[in-house]
């Protein structure tokens, strides 16, 4: 088959490697038929994250057909179309157990990425895949989904649902800043929705994206470069802060954005990957009674969110920027790098 194999820092390629094997009984092996790219695979190809050797297939968001099942899948069949989650998890661990698939015990991590989770597997920019713990890890996909929004429940759904909203607890009549319009933070924008927020804040410094982010959820947008941004916030609140501050790039400064943003008694939620530190200082938030919280996406809520999709209840689609064929993977991480020019948001690759 062919797959997009990363080869060190900055090198990767469209190439034959060997059709994917079942090692386990409760393996299945899905043939690709839609794939994307996320940020994520690009901090891999720069090399910041080294566990990730060259030799691996790249990609983690992935819907399907099952082609091949071990002998233990009794729940899924060959010919099922699936969503291949971004986390493969046994189900059966006590961190399974309790929703936290991303801390499963079992030896077998994230698909093309696997790196805080042990072992390594291959990921989804393939032409077949193979899912360990297929019965956790893939769902159906339902009636009238189509393939370009099912992926978007692989990682980003999920990731700003559960590690943005529900981590920062957002409830009723709350005002939510979100700081990052990319496809996570607009990810956390679209769920907040789901719980009453009064407003819902998208604050980027690219104010083409605070501009679509009112297409996803948000009643209000900030541009981040205006000097008086945190102005701006604040006169939407009657002058005491958000409510929930969710942090949705991954760098020292939107950390501190969030920090500035919460009023007392707030949640600020991080879901942002910190490639350096970042401080919080105790000495003056101790009397701030704040809920600070960060983390993996688990994954549990996919069923909710596969749900609310099916029931036309999510509206995502636009999430959608660029189309490519499979075998054109290196023209839409082209497009996906330059997404400062070319607009990017979501591309879509078609087997
Ligand atoms: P992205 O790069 O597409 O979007 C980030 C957005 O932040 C961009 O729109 C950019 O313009 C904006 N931005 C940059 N600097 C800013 C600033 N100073 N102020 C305001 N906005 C600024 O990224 P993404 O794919 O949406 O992912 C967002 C983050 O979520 C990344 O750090 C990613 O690694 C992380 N992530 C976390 C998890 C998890 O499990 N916690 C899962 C997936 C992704
Ligand atoms: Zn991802």
């Amino acid at each position: 088959m062919k797959a997009l194999v990363y080869h060190g820092p900055g090198e990767k390629s469209w190439e034959e490697v060997p059709d994917p094997v079942i090692l386990k009984p409760t393996d299945a092996i899905v043939k690709i038929d839609t794939t994307t790219i996320c940020g994520t695979d690009l901090h891999i190809l720069k090399g910041d994250v080294p566990a990730v050797a060259p030799g691996r297939i790249l990609g983690h968001e992935g819907v399907g057909t099952i082609t091949e099942v071990g002998s233990a899948v009794t729940d899924l069949a060959v010919g099922d179309h699936v969503i291949i989650s971004c986390v493969s998890a046994c189900g059966k661990c006590d961190f399974c157990k309790k929703g936290v698939y991303s801390h499963c015990r079992a030896d077998e991590g994230a698909p093309g990425i696997g790196w805080i989770f042990g072992h390594l597997i291959d990921g989804t920019q393939a032409e077949l895949v193979r899912v360990p713990f297929a019965e956790t890890s893939l769902y159906r996909v339902p009636d009238g989904v189509p393939d370009e929004l099912a992926v978007l429940i692989s990682d980003i759904l999920p990731t700003g649902h559960e590690i943005g909203v529900r981590y920062g607890a957002v409830s009723p009549g709350d005002v939510v800043a979100v700081v990052g319009a990319g496809p996570v933070g607009l990810a956390a924008m679209a769920t907040a929705g789901l719980y009453g927020p009064s407003r819902v804040i998208a604050i980027d410094t690219d104010a083409n994206r605070v501009e679509q982010a009112k297409r996803f959820g948000a009643t209000d947008g900030v541009v981040a470069t205006d000097p008086d941004w945190k102005e701006q916030v604040f006169a939407l609140t009657d002058g005491l802060g958000v409510d929930v501050a969710i942090e949705a790039v991954g760098i020292p400064r939107t950390w501190d954005m969030s920090l500035e943003l919460v009023r007392p008694a707030g949640h600020v939620a991080n879901v942002g990957v910190h490639g350096a530190p970042v401080s919080f200082h105790l000495e003056e938030k101790w009397i701030e009674n704040l809920t600070v919280t960060t983390g993996l996406v688990n994954t549990d809520t996919s069923p909710m969110l596969i749900k609310l999709l099916a029931q036309g209840k999510l509206d995502v689609a636009g999430f959608v920027s660029h189309h490519f064929a499979l075998s054109d993977i290196l023209s839409a991480y082209d497009t996906f790098s330059r997404a400062a020019e070319t607009k990017a948001l979501k591309v879509i690759l078609t087997a």
